[in-house]
């Protein structure tokens, strides 16, 4: 079922999932909300003291200046659900009535503030005095929403798929066809299904459709380093979207498809593809999932070629170019990746010419945490990516590199909006083109 605002043109846009009563939706939202209310979320949730250096980090605040985008706004619903069924008062701020009840229509409201307008990119957790992880919040707040079944529709439709086949981009068993297609298109050698081997490699889903070359990328430097690779029909899709929607229990059962795949066929190492929020969901979400350490590695690409590069594995061609580097959040600010990716720059020989925010405070490219797959946000995503555009052209860099295929994805869509004629660049990609 979807609820549009041309149906209530005053109020903002959300859609609705599910037969849920309004009560119902409330109710599953508080108890999905309750449930999450452990000691650091109190600790976040109690500790803001409005100093408001949050608004100006993010990128949805900066460009339109509407005060309802400001990190804090957007966590007010959790935080009146928290005064009034967690916080160390409760029982007397229901009694008395100081915090008013969270009411459908607030959620339905709330649905554009932390889907359409957060990417969960942390710029604001950076700054906050308090180390309030506002992101965090927001993923928790996600959860709650999606229990409601109050979630974008394209989200939900991504959500449905990857519940019925495990992926969002293409049930398992067609796996093998796209590789062999992929691999004559690219003449590059993809093994699938192999019984043993030392690394597993996953996908994000657009490299199973329309950017196969990246995944042709990866297998080109994966073969020329002579490890012993495969990718798997059981663990392929290197899935976030459980993760960017809210659905915990479908990112867990997608992320575990892969750990469990990897130790089937002996693998030590999982390796994620060009992909911010799969990062996220795999390397730091499965731990907590598992309890304990894991018993396999999990890299992200960028890493993965630093560290060949370093180790002597694959050796590249310079390049000679002057460039400029966009820093995923999820690799860098949020992942800890920043050097990496600048050591594998300077390997092709870029004269690295840094964007004015760059690294830890880097600005998102707008499209993350499911925005860029949220049509309703695109308007609001295009008056983001002017921030970029103009730090990019600023540099005034012949490239312009990324090493997140969503972000790329991002940047590509607001270039061709206004016409702007500058490619996108993938750091995989210029590895691979440029291997000695
Ligand atoms: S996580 Fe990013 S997009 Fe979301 S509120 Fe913070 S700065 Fe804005
Ligand atoms: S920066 Fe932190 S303390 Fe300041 S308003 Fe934002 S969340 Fe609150």
């Amino acid at each position: 079922m979807n609820t549009a605002a041309t149906e209530h043109p005053a109020r903002p846009t959300f859609d609705r999932q599910g037969p849920l009563s309004d009560e119902q939706r409330v109710e599953a939202a508080m108890r999905s909300f309750v449930r999450e209310f452990g000691r650091t979320t109190a600790l976040h949730l109690e500790t803001c003291v409005h100093c408001g250096l949050c608004a100006d980090a993010c990128q949805f605040h900066v460009s339109t200046g509407e005060a309802k985008y400001t990190p804090i706004h957007k966590l007010l619903p959790l935080r009146r659900a928290y005064a009034r069924e967690a916080g160390p008062f409760a029982p007397l701020v229901r009694a008395l009535g100081l915090v008013k009840p969270l009411g459908v229509t607030e959620l339905e409201q709330w649905q554009e503030l932390i889907y359409d307008s957060c990417t969960m990119c942390g710029r604001c957790t950076t700054v906050c005095p308090m180390g309030i992880d506002i992101a965090e919040l927001v993923k928790e707040a996600r959860h709650g929403m999606f229990k409601a079944g109050l979630v974008p529709e394209r989200l939900a439709l991504m959500d449905r798929t990857a519940r019925q086949w495990g992926s969002t981009a293409t049930p398992g068993e067609d796996l093998p066809d796209i590789l062999q297609e992929a691999a004559a298109e690219h003449g590059v050698e993809i093994p699938c299904d192999l019984a043993a081997a030392e690394i597993l490699v996953t996908a994000a889903p657009a490299e199973l459709g329309e950017h196969t070359r990246a995944l042709a990328a990866a297998a080109k430097v994966l073969n020329r380093a002579g490890v012993r690779w495969t990718m798997h029909s059981e663990g392929f899709d290197a899935a976030n979207v459980g993760f960017n929607n809210g659905d915990l229990e479908l990112q867990e059962r997608l992320t575990r498809s892969i750990i469990d795949t990897a130790l089937k066929i002996g693998a030590r190492t999982v390796l994620l593809p060009e992909c911010g929020h799969a990062y996220g969901a795999a390397r730091w979400e499965a731990a907590k999932w598992y309890g304990r350490d894991l018993p396999l590695r999990i890299v992200h690409m960028t890493e993965f070629l630093d560290e060949l590069i370093a180790g002597g594995r694959i050796r590249v061609k310079p390049v000679g170019q002057s460039a400029t580097f966009h820093d995923p959040c999820q690799i860098v600010r949020r992942g800890g990746l920043e050097a990496a990716a600048r050591r594998v720059l300077a390997a092709l020989g870029f004269q690295l010419i840094e964007l004015q925010d760059h690294g830890l405070t880097g600005w998102c490219c707008g499209g993350g945490g499911g925005v860029v797959s949220n049509v309703r946000a695109a308007p609001l995503r295009q008056k983001v990516f002017e921030i970029k555009r103009a730090q990019v052209e600023a540099t005034g860099a012949q490239r312009f590199v990324t090493s997140c295929g969503q972000c790329r994805i991002t940047l590509e869509m607001g270039a061709r909006q206004v016409q702007w004629g500058r490619p996108v660049e993938s750091l995989l990609e210029l590895v691979a083109d440029n291997l000695d």
